[in-house]
């Protein structure tokens, strides 16, 4: 049995409900001061105020075997640290109890997957300690590791419901000449463009794109996320795009933050079937589609003028849908096209971009249960104008924010600028924005129902942000306030990381 028990936290805010929240509704927040989190073998078991928590632990341990029976108030031991007494207040614990290596997450065979530094070693056998220090409050005994986050503010781990995390090679060049104004044409002319992704993510050796993917995977972590959509896309052929999902896979199984697969077969036109995108459709409908069948659990599509028409888009979504995939769809974000409106009628479980997408298809979606995920990190990076969202909201539907990290048009997965983004600038509440980076985010990947909340019965994925109150997220601006994460229980990112 692994227990964590979060205690102390200033504030400890979430979302409820196992679906997405609709409208106003994203707006309502559960804010328990002085609150706790017990979590048992990574699934919470309680959520309250610090009293009422350590109430329900204490009723479990003396339900179990006394041999493991703690009693926090009165077990004192007087080997403690003066120095670091002061965190601890009333919790009892010695001092060779602190140690790196116990808060290691279990089934992660690889050194390398925790953004920890030394203090991560895979020897788990090892006795090696942390220095003491007067800020450390991770702290472990025989039953339970137990965090002290007083003055820190607790919330779900940050869900980001689309990226395109996994590909070769850089485009820094176009990006500069870009903001320097140099036009898509000037830089499909050098070469540029998603088809110099294309090329070195076919170049790329598995190991290569492994490397790479898992350090923007730590980069996530270091942000508060610890679920994440990746996409392929960026295979001009099955080969390829296969590769790319076996990358995901073991990403997945390897690095802490949970990799939820896209197959994005139908991204860009490959310039081998230029003219004839029809036929592509085909191709992926005979090849792709079942090759990434039972792997990826959802497919999505370029639906854009010049990319892939609407029908062509149906086409797929439809023959993808039998196959078993679930839908997404990239819709309207530079032609209103009508995406979102093929996304509603098509069930798919969101529609992303959407920022010329009508009135009337955003309200398809609403009334389908479609979310709108938007990224306002793309528009921010590409000088447009954000999608509505404070009109979405307004009118029922239920907003997602994802990152949209790319290597082209946003190559940034920044969750703090995103907040900053949506709050000064698409006039969403902070609460409004925690909950499409949480609950709404994981609806967005049909997992509302497992994790995006601090709820009994969900995953125990936590971040706990060094600041006193939720409202420093927006107000703090782009700055990444996030102290530790939690992921399925086990403490995969702490502050120590950043020193040691
Ligand atoms: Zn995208």
């Amino acid at each position: 049995m692994s227990t964590l028990l979060i205690e102390n936290a200033n504030e400890l805010v979430t979302p409820e409900g196992r679906h997405a929240l609709n409208g106003h509704a994203m707006a309502k927040l559960r804010v328990i001061p002085n609150g706790a989190l017990l979590s048992e073998n990574g699934v919470i078991t309680a959520v309250g105020t610090t009293e009422d928590v350590r109430r329900q632990l204490r009723q479990r341990q003396s339900d179990r075997s006394t041999s493991h029976k703690l009693n926090f108030e009165s077990n004192c031991q007087s080997d403690r640290s003066s120095s670091y007494k002061s965190s601890f207040e009333s919790n009892c614990q010695s001092s060779h109890e602190l140690s790196c290596e116990s808060n290691l997450p279990s089934g992660h065979p690889t050194s390398g997957k925790l953004s920890c530094g030394s203090n991560f070693s895979s020897d788990r056998s090892s006795s090696r300690q942390l220095d003491l220090r007067p800020d450390d409050v991770i702290i472990r005994d025989d039953a339970i590791t137990r965090i002290d986050a007083t003055g820190k503010t607790v919330l779900p781990g940050f869900v980001d419901p689309h990226t395109h995390f996994v590909f070769g090679g850089y485009r820094e060049d176009e990006f500069n000449l870009r903001l320097q104004g140099a036009s898509y044409m000037d830089i499909m002319r050098m070469g540029g463009g998603i088809a110099a992704t294309n090329r070195a993510t076919h170049a790329a050796s598995e190991e290569e794109l492994y490397a790479e993917g898992f350090k923007r995977m730590d980069r996530m972590l270091d942000l508060g996320i610890t679920t994440v959509e990746g996409k392929t896309g960026y295979g001009e052929d099955t080969a390829t795009e296969d590769k790319m999902l076996r990358v995901m896979e073991l990403l997945d199984r390897d690095h802490p933050v949970d990799v939820v697969k896209t197959y994005l077969g139908a991204h860009a036109v490959p310039p081998s079937w230029k003219g004839r995108s029809g036929e592509y459709i085909d191709y992926l409908i005979k090849e792709g589609l079942p090759m990434a069948a039972g792997r990826a659990e959802f497919c999505d599509v370029f639906t854009e003028e010049g990319v892939f028409s609407l029908e062509e888009s149906e086409k797929l979504l439809r023959a993808a849908k039998e196959q078993g995939f679930k839908l997404k769809m990239h819709a309207d974000e530079i032609e209103p096209m009508g995406g979102a409106g093929l996304a509603a009628k098509l069930g798919a479980v969101s529609a992303d971009h959407l920022l010329k997408a009508k009135d009337e298809d955003l309200f398809a979606m609403r009334d389908a249960g479609c979310i709108a995920c938007v990224l306002p990190l793309t528009a921010f990076s590409l000088r447009e104008p954000y999608a509505r969202a404070r009109f979405m909201i307004d009118h029922g539907l239920a907003v997602a924010l994802g990152t949209d990290l790319n290597p082209g048009s946003c190559y940034s997965q920044s969750i703090p600028l995103m907040i900053a983004l949506a709050t000064i600038y698409m006039k969403l509440t902070i609460e409004e924005t925690i909950t499409a980076i949480t609950l709404n985010a994981a609806a967005a990947i049909d997992r509302a129902d497992r994790i995006g909340s601090l709820e009994k019965g969900k995953a125990a994925d936590v971040v706990i942000l060094d600041c006193p109150g939720y409202r420093h997220l927006s107000y703090h601006f782009a700055m990444n306030l996030v102290d530790t994460v939690i992921k399925k229980g086990d403490v995969v990112r702490r502050p120590c990381d950043r020193n040691c």
